[in-house]
This record gives C-alpha cells, structure tokens and sequence, in this order.
C-alpha cells in the first residue's frame, strides 16, 4: 500500500458497483481511510456478462488485479464483424495495451463484482451493504452524513457512484433531468460457448445480434431490438419474446441459438437509456462518477470501462491535492472529452440502427474507438 499525506483523509463512496468498487481500490492505494455503503443487502448483481475492452484492460493492470481479472474471463483480441446472413465482413484487431496480456475480455457480471470486492475488501475499505443516505450536508469543510440505519459520520469528501439513477445527483443537481429512454432495448441471455467464439462477434442489421465470451464454457448474446413503446413483459413470457425475435434471423447459427433460449429467468431485458451530464460533476466537497454522470448505451462496449478510468483519475487528483473542489474539477477536466465521445457515439450508432440517424459502419466506429481510448487517461 502507497503511503501518502492522504492518509488522514477519510471519504464515502455511495455505491459498491463497478464504478464504486474501482474508486475504492483506487483510493485505499493512495493511502485515503474509506467507508463504502452498497444499498442492495445482497450485493448483487444479474448474472449475464460485459464486454471490457483494450482501455479497461489497462486501467485494471493499474488498478492492481489484472490477474484475478484475467482468471476470471475470457481474453481475447479482435472483433468479428458478419452481415446478418454470418458472412464475415470484418475483423477487427483489439490493440494490446498491456504486454503480456490479452487486449480485451468478456467476463460475467458476477465474476467482475466478486474481482473487485474482494479487491476491495482486502485493500482496508470498510464495506457497508443494506445501507444508503438519509441526509447529507456539506460544510465548506467536511460533509456531514446521516444513513438509513440513524448513524452519522463526517468525511473530507464523497463520492456518488450510485448508478444511473443517482441518487446523489439528484441530492446536488436536482435539476438536472435523468436518463432518457432511447427507443431501443437489449435482450441478453448465456449459452454454453461455441467454440468458434473466441471474440467478440457482432452481426450487422436489426435485430443487431452479438456473441461475448466470458470464459472457457460460457458465452453470452446480446440482442438489440426497437421497442418504441417500451413494454412491460411478464417475466413468465421473456424467453419466448426473446426468442421470436431472432427465431428468424438470417444466421443459421442464430437461429439454432434462438431455438435454446428457454429458461424465462435466464432472459435479462432492458430497455436502453443514455445521459450526459455536461455541466459540473461535483458540487463542493461531493462528487460523482461512472452512469451518475455518464450512462451510456453499451453500443461501444464501454460504459463500465469508462467508470474504471474515472476511478483511477479522481483517485490520482485528490491523491495530488488537498484542495477538494480543484482536485474534482481537474478530474472533471481530464474525463469530459473521453466520455462525450463514448456517450455521443454510442447512442448514434443506436439511432442509425432505430433508422432515426445516418447508419453507423460498426467496423469503423469500434477501431476509431480503440484509437481514441488507447491514448492515456
Ligand atoms: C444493457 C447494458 C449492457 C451493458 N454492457 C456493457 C458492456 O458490455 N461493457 C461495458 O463496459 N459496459 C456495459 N454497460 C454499462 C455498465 O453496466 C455501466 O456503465 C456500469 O455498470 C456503471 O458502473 P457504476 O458503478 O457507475 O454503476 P452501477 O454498476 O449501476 O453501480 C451502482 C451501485 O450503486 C448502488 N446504489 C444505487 N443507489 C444507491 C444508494 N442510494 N445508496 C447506496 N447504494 C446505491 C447500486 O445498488 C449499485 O450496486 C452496459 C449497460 C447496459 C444497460
């Protein structure tokens, strides 16, 4: 563990998921005293997977747990890109930002949040699950917190991680409006891996389809459908709503997949929401990262990878100063332009698919992508 003059600061993460998790190794490697609060008792989390990429591959190596990581999925190092009848149009290498190590991963949800738990845990975060915000006061100096359970605690600074619906956000900017629904939903369910998916596969047209690897046995498809009303399915008619809507897909493999898709509870559905907050990202002493200030659609592979970067960056800031407010503002300064450019594009490339934009030549934007996430944080 670094020892550092942070030492005698201690902080609150609001939110024990990727982002938070991150910030927490992050922090504690900076020598920073620090409690995480987790609302869900449980800890849980839906148990298809997440596509990491080249960026977040590197961002782990820093984080120090690369090869718990590793271990935990599946690595590999292009992207195929197939017309919806599965003739492969593309191949598009990944590039390798840590020597050694493969350029991007699949990995279960699961598998991820038990990484960074324990990470966590290990690192001397004291971790509290079934437990949010009452209040929540800042100072000038220290923020004042009281929790769900009547305790209270004062800490130098906070950090909200808590998602896409943020509660913290709504508590600092409470104009601000939330997340917009896109038109757009993802249907996700795991199969036994086929062993030709050795990457990540991605079929071009509507539905857009796409296998991930998560490990040596498993691998998980993602199907992405207009829903412009934005329907309620009874749980007990998910699979076959899955099902109908690729049972006719062009693929004869898709189509076989289709045909296995049975188990309701197996189907994870979602419907796509995207926001960008363009003004500040703290407010004094309290701060925010990952989908609280940044919720992209997954089009780009990168919403969990960008809340592993923001970890890394706002840790390295406050770890640099012991002004608060210029610490967020320059790790505000230094995520902006990466994020924006994540958030926009993905949510082009699904208006190009929904027909509501120019279509989006899928090859072109995931290796501009790389290009532009390979340069450092
Ligand atoms: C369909 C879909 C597919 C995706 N696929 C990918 C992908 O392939 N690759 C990728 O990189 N990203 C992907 N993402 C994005 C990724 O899941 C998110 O960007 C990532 O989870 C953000 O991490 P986070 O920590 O900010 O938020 P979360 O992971 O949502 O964590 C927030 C945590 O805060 C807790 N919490 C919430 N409110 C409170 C509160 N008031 N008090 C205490 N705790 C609270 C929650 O229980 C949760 O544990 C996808 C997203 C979607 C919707």
């Amino acid at each position: 563990m670094e020892e550092t003059r942070s030492d005698q600061r201690h902080a609150l993460i609001i939110g024990g998921g990727i982002g938070g998790l991150s910030a927490a190794i992050a922090l504690r490697k900076k020598g920073f005293k620090l409690d995480v609060i987790e609302r869900d008792p449980e800890w849980s989390v839906y148990g298809v997977g997440i596509i990491q990429q080249t960026n977040v591959v590197r961002a782990v190596a820093e984080l120090g747990i690369l090869d718990d990581y590793i271990s935990s999925g599946y690595g590999f190092d292009h992207v195929k890109i197939f017309a919806p009848n599965g003739m492969e149009v593309a191949h598009v290498p990944q590039p390798t930002l840590v020597e050694g190590y493969p350029a991007g991963v699949g990995i279960g949800r699961p598998a991820l949040q038990k990484v960074l738990g324990d990470a966590t845990t290990r690192a001397g975060a004291n971790v509290r699950l079934g437990l949010t915000v009452s209040d929540i006061e800042d100072t000038g100096t220290l923020v004042n917190v009281t929790f769900s359970d009547g305790t209270n605690s004062s800490y130098d600074f906070v950090i909200g991680a808590d998602g896409v619906y943020s509660d913290t956000r709504k508590r600092i900017f409470p104009d601000i409006p939330g997340p917009q629904f896109t038109g757009q939903s993802v249907w996700r369910y795991n199969f036994d891996r086929v062993e030709d998916v050795q990457g990540l596969w991605v079929y071009n047209g509507a539905p857009g389809v796409g296998l991930v690897p998560m490990g040596p046995d498993i691998m998980y498809m993602y199907v992405t459908t207009p829903e412009p009303d934005n329907p309620h399915f009874a749980p007990s008619t998910l699979a076959a709503e899955m099902r109908s809507r690729i049972e006719n897909h062009p693929s004869e493999s898709i189509r076989n997949l289709a045909s296995k898709i049975t188990d309701n509870s197996g189907v994870v559905y979602r419907p796509l929401e995207g926001m960008m907050l363009e003004g500040d990202w703290a407010k004094g002493r309290i701060a925010l990262l990952g989908d609280a200030v940044h919720a992209t659609t997954p089009h780009l592979g990168q919403g969990a990878g960008l809340a592993i970067e923001d970890a890394l960056v706002i840790a390295d800031e406050l770890s640099k100063s012991d002004n608060v407010e210029e610490a967020f503002r320059n790790y505000r300064n230094r995520r902006f332009d990466r994020c924006n450019y994540v958030v926009k594009n993905s949510l082009a490339i699904c208006m190009g698919q929904l027909g509501k934009g120019p279509a989006i030549d899928n090859s072109k934007a995931t290796a501009e992508m790389y290009q532009i996430v390979a340069e450092p944080i």
